[in-house]
């Protein structure tokens, strides 16, 4: 049987970290991906941008994990914003901050880091299996679906760095849960984060409007007042300023309560300037003309203004004003898990030692999005799969005998 000093299963951005790592310190690594090729998800963000960090203060920054921001934070303080940069850097890729603060590679894309990285790791010696699909334990040992059928493999020490459940398609499928359950690792339950969301509209809406973004609007939900964009989807609404507010309207629909996205169609002008204005217009101009030059309101902002309140072109100037500025986008359900950007859920903290192994399992290690974390989009998911990946090979690095 083959025997791994360490093996690393997954070969997305916290397991290659680990890897660039581990074989930097001379440990002898192998990486085990179970699709053709390794950090597909990562490909996929890049066609995005691959915003790979974010640039304001570190203290906001490390505030942004929610309640695993103080599990998250000693790796954190060890390979931040900073040392993402200069990491990139080092692989030849300049970085720039773009208007929002957020981080990208000045080529605005994964591919050219990603074929350095691999560069990289060859050079230090890691092998990459690709087509190795590890199924679960086999005594003490990993068994793996191959090309060539089954396969069991040893290991001194064993990452973990399986991904979240988002995307699937792309490798990370979160099928791992049964066997760390089964040997009684706690997991929280997978849920959407950085997700769309269901709306009801109705047939007219979704057939003229689908697509169209609404741009310059702010929205508040329970994490709070937020300037943004979103775009109308068939089946609902999708989008940064939607993602920001996700896991706010997501918790709120667990719970069994409402969930609303109160929106501010026109967050340049006061309510009271609005009931002026829109008390200015004549009586009997149409609706969308009074709209129009008492609000500056037009196509979908104005469609979805009388979308969700069907009665409001018979309102009185101040009632609609107070309508404009607080308007109440009723969401019924996140989409799919297999849509989001990313997920919340996965091994819990609890069951992870400050070095990242398992509790339950002495010799394993955890990182990235396997674990129970989440944050919004803006470079935090990245980064922080980057410093878990750092921080547990670290871990296995102290862990093993030399
Ligand atoms: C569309 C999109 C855009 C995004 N944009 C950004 C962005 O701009 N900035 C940002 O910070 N984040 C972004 N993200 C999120 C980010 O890509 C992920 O958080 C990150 O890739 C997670 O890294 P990871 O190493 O934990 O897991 P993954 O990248 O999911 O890698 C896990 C790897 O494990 C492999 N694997 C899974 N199960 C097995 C198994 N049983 N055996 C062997 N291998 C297995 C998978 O195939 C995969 O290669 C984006 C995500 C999506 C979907």
């Amino acid at each position: 049987m083959e025997q791994d000093e360490v093996a690393i299963i997954g070969g997305g951005p916290a397991g290659l970290m680990a890897a660039e790592v581990l074989s930097g310190v001379g440990r002898a690594v192998t990486v085990y991906e179970a699709m053709p090729t390794a950090a597909r998800k990562f490909l996929l963000a890049g066609k995005s941008g691959l915003n790979i960090t974010h640039s304001e203060p570190y203290a906001r920054f490390a505030e942004r994990f929610g309640d695993a921001s103080g599990r998250l934070r000693p790796a954190l303080d060890a390979f931040g914003p900073d040392a993402v940069c200069e990491w990139a850097t080092g692989l030849g890729v300049e970085t720039f901050v773009g208007s929002s603060g957020r981080v990208f590679p000045t080529a605005m894309k994964a591919s050219p880091l990603l074929r350095a990285w691999l560069r990289r790791l060859e050079s230090n010696g890691v092998t990459l299996r690709t087509r190795h699909r590890w199924v679960g334990f086999d005594g003490d040992g990993l068994l793996f679906e191959t090309p060539e059928g089954l396969k069991t493999i040893r290991a001194r020490a064993i990452l973990l760095a399986l991904g979240g459940a988002s995307w699937p398609r792309l490798g990370s499928d979160a099928a791992w849960g049964g066997a760390l359950a089964d040997r009684g690792v706690p997991i929280a339950p997978f849920q959407p984060a950085n997700c769309g969301f269901d709306v009801a509209w109705s047939q007219p809406f979704v057939e003229r409007f689908a697509g169209e973004p609404i741009k310059a609007v702010t929205a508040t939900s329970t994490a709070g007042t937020l300037p943004g964009e979103f775009v109308i989807s068939r089946h609902g609404i999708e989008g940064s300023l939607v993602y920001a507010h996700a896991a706010s309207l997501r918790d709120q629909l667990a719970a069994g309560e409402d969930a609303h996205l109160v929106l501010d169609l026109a967050p340049g002008r006061s309510v009271d300037r609005l009931a002026r204005e829109l008390g200015r217009q004549v009586e009997k101009a149409s609706f969308s003309n009074r709209l129009r030059k008492g609000a500056g309101l037009t196509g979908v902002k104005a469609a979805l203004l009388r979308e969700i309140v069907p009665g409001v072109a018979r309102m009185a100037p101040a009632d609609l004003a107070g309508t404009i500025k607080a308007l109440p986008l009723p969401v019924l359900r996140p989409r799919p898990i297999a849509e989001a950007i990313s997920s919340a859920g996965g091994i819990r903290w609890d069951a992870i030692e400050p070095n990242f192994m398992l509790k339950a399992l002495p010799g394993v290690f955890v990182a990235g999005e396997m674990v129970d974390w989440e944050a919004p989009t803006g470079g935090y998911l990245l980064t922080a799969c980057l410093a878990t990946g750092r921080a547990a090979a670290l871990g296995i690095d102290a862990w093993l005998p030399r």
